[in-house]
Formats: structure tokens, sequence, C-alpha cells
């Protein structure tokens, strides 16, 4: 018999860490409900897939497999640097950027550390702080879901360590706007770390879209903003995100605590080349925003509540335990996020998917809710 790892060895924090609500995979659907899945709406990925281009060089990378690849990522974070206005001193590059939220937990965090976010939110920001026995402020959004800012100038104190949120919000939808974000700033500690995640910052429409860099850039604040190619870029399986930095000396140290050949080959050269591709990701956006607005529109007609959205999906109250419904699409080979935080346990997230998707999910949704009489 081998011998088991005794409970006693795995840190505290570590054990009450609750489960990463993740999508499924699509073969594990299929070994799961024995059926093919015809809407894959759970994980905010792109219908329109990467720039053909990108898939070309993944292609001509895999030739040269053999080798390591730049730890530096040197080219991308240059690319990066130039379409940013900044140097690549002030980029880092990682596998995706959660792995990056992870290395900024691990540079900075001590146990008893005060963190504060926004709630609902992405995981993430919540377990990497945990992880090292942080405490976590969760400032619930508004009724109206615009940012709760007051709330958080009231938790942000004298020894908060990071402020961490995204923006447009992952799971709600909306994009803070620009007083509001001059306000938190201008409360907030000049030591707390400014952590803004912006996975979604593409798909912003012009209207209320500001430069959160350049505001950062005045801040009395060390910031770092997120973004990732798994979204608007389509490569969310290759695995690659990257931050923008306030100061070298801070990258230098999240590339200490990353992992240092985190971002493989194909990935690297994946992501310089979609970023080339503007016509592919313009068709992405324009997709987006007019399907979420569409699935909104219809989920309002059946009656359900939506969140405002300037991201690729729809944050809607589904009338009961979102788990239900979410369970109930599953059967019909339609995949959603039911949100498991309380007090949104009847909220669900619904990619916005192709028009076909996205017509069978609500197609699927307005027979469920007559089933469930929602
Ligand atoms: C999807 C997402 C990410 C990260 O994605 P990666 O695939 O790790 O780059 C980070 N933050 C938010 C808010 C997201 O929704």
């Amino acid at each position: 018999m081998p011998k088991q790892l005794p409970d006693s060895a795995i840190r505290p924090e570590v054990a009450n860490l609750p489960d990463y609500n993740a999508g499924v995979a699509l073969d594990r659907f299929r070994d799961t409900y024995g059926i093919e899945c015809v809407a894959k709406l759970d994980s905010n990925e792109s219908p329109l897939g990467p720039s053909p281009n990108a898939i070309k060089a993944m292609q001509d990378a895999a030739l040269g497999v053999a080798r390591y690849p730049d730890a530096a990522n040197q080219a991308l974070r240059a690319l990066i640097a130039k379409q940013n206005k900044t140097v690549p001193e002030n980029v880092i590059i990682g596998n995706g950027s959660e792995d990056l939220i992870g290395a900024i937990f691990r540079a900075v965090i001590r146990p008893d550390d005060h963190v504060v976010t926004i709630c609902p939110s992405f995981g993430l920001h919540e377990f990497g702080a945990l992880t090292f026995g942080a405490t976590v402020t969760k400032v619930v959004f508004k009724d109206d879901w615009s940012f709760p800012v007051a709330g958080l100038c009231e938790a942000l104190d004298a020894e908060t360590r990071i402020l961490i949120f995204s923006s447009p919000s992952n799971p709600v939808g909306p994009a803070i706007k620009e007083q509001e974000f001059r306000d938190i700033l201008a409360h907030a500690n000049p030591d707390t770390l400014i952590c803004l995640d912006e996975a979604y910052v593409e798909f912003i429409d012009a209207a209320n879209k500001f430069d959160a860099l350049a505001i950062l850039a005045e801040a009395r604040q060390p910031w770092i903003a997120l973004r990732t190619f798994s979204k608007a870029y389509g490569l969310a399986g290759a695995r690659v995100g990257y931050g923008i930095a306030s100061d070298p000396a801070f990258i230098k140290a999240l590339m200490k605590t990353r992992n240092p050949f985190g971002v493989n080959a194909l990935a690297g050269s994946a992501a310089i080349v979609a970023l080339a591709d503007q016509t592919h990701l313009s068709k992405v956006l324009n997709l987006a925003k007019t399907e979420r607005a569409r699935i909104a529109a219809a989920l309002e007609a059946m009656g359900f509540v939506c969140a405002p959205s300037q991201t690729n999906f729809v944050f809607f109250n589904t009338g009961v335990t979102a788990t239900k419904v979410a369970e109930a699409l599953r059967l019909k080979g339609i995949l959603i996020k039911a949100w498991l935080e309380p007090p949104f346990l009847n909220w669900a997230r619904v990619t916005s998917g192709t028009p076909q998707e996205n017509d069978i999910f609500l197609a699927a949704l307005s027979t469920i809710k007559s089933e469930l009489d929602i």
C-alpha cells in the first residue's frame, strides 16, 4: 500500500479553498452526458477562434519544439510595449493571465495581509490571496450593477496590500467609468498595489472606453493591468496573457515568481501573429457586440433580468437556483455557467457564441422556462 499524504500535510489555507468553478471541456462533456455539445457557452471563448495566421504560426513553431523558447519573451514583449506606448521592461507574459495573477500574489502577499475585491468576481482574484493566508474583503456591486465605488473606498485602508478587480467585470459585464476609476485611485493608499484585470477590454464600446493605462501612469500607487489572448483573440487553449506594470522592478520580481518557461513556443508565436491581425479582431468584436445585445433583448423579452454587458457574455437572473437551469440545458447539449457565489446563486453567465449557438440556447431556455415553471 502506498502511503497516503496525511491531511495535515496540506496547508489549511489550501485545504479550505473551494474548487475552481471551471468550464467543462468538450470531451469530458461527451463522456459525462453521452451526447454532443451543441452550444458551448460557459467559458467566454471566441466562437470565431483565433486568426488563421495564428494557427499557421503554431504549426510552424511546432517544427522547433525540441528547443526551449525564449524565457524572456522578448519579441512579444516588444510588440505589446509598442502598442501600449511603454517599454518592454514594463511588460510580462504569462501562461494565461491566470498565471500572472498567481505570480502577483506569490510576489507580494504575506499571511494576514488585506486584499480588496468586488463581488461577484473572477474566482482566482480571491483564491490567490486566500492561498497565502490573506484576508479578502469582497465589496458587492450596486443594485444597478454600477461599480461599488463608495464601498470600495470604505473597504480600502492604510494596510490594504492589493486592490484587484476586473473591468469589464467577469461575471457581470459592465465596464468601470473613468470618473469612478479616478475616485478609487484618489482614495486608495499610495502603497496599495492596484491590479486591474482587463481580460475583456477589447469588447468595450467606443463610447465607454477610456485609457486606463494613462490614468494609472499618473496614479500615486504601483499598478499592473492584466490582459489575455484567451477571449477576443480566441487562443484560450494556447494559454497566453500579459501584464503591463508601473515599473521594471515589479516586473523583475514577477519574472521570479512566474513559471520561467510557462509561455510555450507555440503560444508565443501565435500571440505575436494574432496581435497583428486586426481584421480578424474586428470581426470578433462586431459579432460579440451585436449578439450580446440580441441575447439580452431576447432574455428580457422572456422576462429574465440581465446585467448590462461590455463583454462577450450576458449575466442574467434565472429566477431559480441557476444550477437547475444550467443542468436542464446540459441535458440538451448546451453549456452555460451557473454562478456559485452567494448571494448570486440565481444568476448565470452565458457566452455570446455564433448566432446559431445563441439561437439554440435561447430556444432551449424558453422550453425549460415552461418546464420548470419559472
Ligand atoms: C478569462 C479571464 C482571465 C484569464 O484568462 P487566461 O486564459 O488565464 O489568460 C482572467 N481574468 C478574467 C476576469 C477572465 O475572465
